[in-house]
């Protein structure tokens, strides 16, 4: 299995990084957790093909999360996309998805697509199976606009992988993430608390706990890109692979 980060920046394309989008693939799986606004052309910069992906995720509906899917949903649509398409995330997402299609081109939403696409809302700690990939979600804590929010655990071809997405610290990162071979985890500042968001000391507070395989640090500010050289884990990058 390998995972590429398409993108792995903040909202604010701090870094010069695109929004978060992750593409994991195995020997039965391709799919995508998260597409922000700018994950078309990353994904394009990358010569990864969207035709190919059977399954996207989406932790929660910031625009730096969610708002690629109409470019994406447009694309497959003029690119004559055959292949089957699943869109899973948060309760709501069927009248969200209509919401930011129409609010970024017009009457999209009305469109039938060529294929067969479903959106899927998940139920937090439901085990959901999509094709050989299990998706746990997990409820974090992420504010009071833009969710629900979900972490999510999943498990494809005898590897875990879990993400954090965008967080404070929350006890359900821990069976979120438990043992995981790897754990991308929400870095936004160093040592800086704030509400909505995951600070790495934190973060190493519990590492111990939830005991990953291995981690990699993402979604950082400009004062954790700061820090890069100095960082005792791995910070993704856009176009890093890791493979697990
Ligand atoms: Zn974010
Ligand atoms: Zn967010």
């Amino acid at each position: 299995m390998q995972l590429q980060f398409v993108g792995c920046g903040d909202a604010f394309g701090s870094g010069g990084r695109f929004n978060t989008c992750f593409h994991v693939t195995g020997e039965r799986v391709n799919f995508l957790i998260d597409c922000g606004a700018s994950s078309l052309p990353a994904l394009k910069r990358l010569d990864i093909a969207p035709d190919a992906i059977d399954l996207i995720l989406i932790t929660h509906f910031h625009g730096d999360h969610f708002a690629g899917l109409p470019f994406l949903l447009l694309d497959a649509q003029f690119a004559r996309r055959t292949r089957p398409l699943v869109i899973a995330g948060p309760q709501g997402i069927e009248s969200r998805l209509m919401q930011v299609m129409e609010a970024l081109f017009e009457n999209s939403s009305k469109t039938k697509q060529r294929f067969d696409l479903s959106v899927v809302a998940l139920t937090p700690e439901e085990t959901r199976s999509f094709g050989a990939v299990d998706v746990t979600p997990f409820p974090v804590v992420h504010g009071d606009s833009g969710g629900p929010f979900l972490a999510y655990r999943v498990e494809a071809e005898g590897r875990a992988i879990a993400y954090s997405a965008d967080t404070e610290w929350t006890e359900t990162l821990i069976p979120a993430a438990r043992g995981a071979d790897l754990f991308i985890a929400e870095a936004y500042y160093y040592d800086k608390v704030v509400k909505n968001h995951l600070s790495l000391k934190t973060l190493e507070k519990n590492l111990a706990e939830i005991n990953p395989k291995r981690l990699v640090l993402t979604h950082m500010s400009n004062d954790m890109l700061a820090r890069l050289g100095t960082l005792a884990h791995t910070a993704a990058s856009d176009g890093m692979i890791v493979e697990f």
